[in-house]
């Protein structure tokens, strides 16, 4: 078998879905300028999309490449080219989708045996739980990085373990508090992920390999920062064997990015939408802009649409509405056609169809409140730029990083929805709106909390902050870790 490499050499391995191929690259430039070489795995569709990550790496000078496994899509049953979670034809999908992403076991396992030098270390995304037996069959240490928040972690944990659900029985309305946290916090079952309310075998089964993955591991990665979930953090720290909090990613790479002078332009937007959109935000004032954003995987259906465009236009205020790629059909333009929505909203508003270059709008001194799934990197993103947010929870995670924002952190208002699949009415998402972007009262005090967690955030970055030094702390604890064995 191979030996391991002297040059510490990061092999890190994301499930093929944008928000966690964005924070994995990210991650990736970070532990490159912390000086070992890292391997991203990625399939070949996924990799033309990132090109820009291997060309920034060039230019900084920092060792990062890809290495190219074929993405079973036919033989999983999946449409041909189906690689990125983005473009499943429909969430029916999904399990297929993990079932190809296990299948990439093998060929991984190939070719590792085939290395001269092994990986020093893997860092393996939650949702790939094989990747447990193939570093133990290569005797390599494995940490699993987590692309959600410790609060979310820490509430899915305390329920799960004390059941705390079941006493509702079948209600999916009615609330319960999830025990042992530093607060009070009310859920229904029906905001829970999906796969907690699941009581199939196969289920059981695949959380089980999520868990035990998590706990097998040598510590975990998580993309947040210390000072904005602390003691979230220090109570996930007693389920799992250590955590490094490195983030927010998307700000240490703008950092590197900055400092060699280079533009991010990793989310794969065209120049013509950077530029559609900034020149529409440098013409507005500063705080008025609403950017209604609902990440890379929705699928909201278009009688939704139509209610969220009527409550923007409702508002008093400018806005940039993305519609996602999965959210264009034929039924929303046909409306939008007939109502001569952008017409009637010209010089008011502007509708991205596709993607949107997300970090720069948010970090753009116009745009004062964020319309989100609260996805995490979206909310981590806000956190970021002091942007306060309209929290329009979905699925998966989403409704207990609602929680985090509204009542914990208190830098955002939510817009009412009790759980997935509500219609939500335009006269909801106009009041929200006026409550975030009210100016004196509560809203000012959002925006001034947001802008502290901003400065806090920053700070967690630079050389000495809490994450830069995290960072530093996890390649040190593994690189001791070979060293003593
Ligand atoms: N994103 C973007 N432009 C878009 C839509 C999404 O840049 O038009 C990015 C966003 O900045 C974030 C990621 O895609 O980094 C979405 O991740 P999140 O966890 O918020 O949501 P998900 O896609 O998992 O629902």
């Amino acid at each position: 078998m191979a030996s391991q490499t002297h040059h510490p050499h990061f092999l890190l391995l994301p499930l093929m879905s944008q928000s966690h191929l964005i924070p994995f690259t990210q991650m990736a430039k970070l532990l490159a300028t912390n000086g070992v070489s890292v391997t991203i795995v990625l399939t070949p569709l996924n990799a033309t999309r990132f090109n820009m990550v291997i060309d920034q790496a060039k230019a900084l000078n920092l060792k990062i490449q890809f290495h190219l496994l074929p993405f079973p899509s036919a033989e999983a049953g999946l449409p041909e080219g189906c690689e990125n979670m983005d473009t499943l034809p429909s969430l029916q999908y999904n399990h297929l989708f993990f079932a190809a992403s296990n299948m990439l076991k093998e060929p991984l396992e190939k070719w590792l045996s085939e290395l001269e030098t092994l990986p020093t270390c893997i860092v393996s995304d939650i949702c790939l739980p094989w990747t447990t037996n193939v570093a133990s069959k290569f005797n390599i240490p494995r940490v699993v990085f987590h692309g959600i928040s410790c609060f979310s972690l820490l509430c899915s944990h305390n329920i799960s373990h004390s059941e705390v659900h079941e006493n509702v029985g079948t209600s999916m309305s009615k609330p319960f508090v999830v025990p042992d946290l530093p607060h009070t916090i009310e859920l229904t079952k029906a905001q829970l992920p999906e796969a907690m309310n699941q009581n199939t075998k196969a289920w059981k089964h695949a959380i089980d390999q999520f868990k035990a993955a998590e706990l097998s591991a040598e510590g975990i990665l998580v993309n947040t920062f210390e000072e904005l979930e602390s003691m979230y953090v220090r109570g996930y720290e007693k389920v799992v064997r250590k955590i490094w909090c490195i983030g927010p990613l998307s700000l240490h790479d703008k950092l590197i990015l900055d400092r060699f002078g280079r533009e991010d332009n990793h989310n794969k937007t065209s120049t013509d939408e950077t530029e559609l959109c900034l020149n529409f935000l440098s013409s507005k004032k500063p705080c008025s802009v609403v950017y209604a954003c609902f990440g890379s995987l929705s699928r909201i259906r278009a009688s939704q649409l139509k209610e969220l465009a009527l409550g923007l236009e409702a508002s008093s205020h400018p806005f940039i509405w993305v519609i996602g790629k999965n959210d264009c059909c034929e039924e929303i333009e046909k409306w939008l056609e007939e109502e001569s929505f952008e017409e009637r909203n010209r010089g008011r508003g502007i509708i991205v169809r596709g993607w949107a270059p997300q970090v720069e709008i948010l970090s753009h001194p116009s745009t004062g409140g964020f319309l989100s799934h609260c996805g995490w990197n979206s909310a981590l993103e806000a956190v970021s730029a002091g942007v306060p947010m309209i929290a329009w929870p979905m699925i998966a995670e989403q409704f207990l990083n609602e929680k985090l924002i509204v009542e914990v952190l208190k830098i955002g208002v939510g817009i009412g929805v009790e759980a997935g699949e509500v219609l939500v009415k335009n006269e909801d998402v106009k009041k929200a709106i006026e409550q975030v972007m009210e100016q004196g009262g509560d809203g000012e005090h959002r925006r001034n909390r947001a802008r502290e967690m901003k400065e806090k955030a920053h700070k967690a970055v630079q050389d000495g902050g809490s994450s830069a030094s995290n960072c530093k702390l996890f390649l040190q604890d593994i690189l001791g870790m070979l060293h003593n064995s």
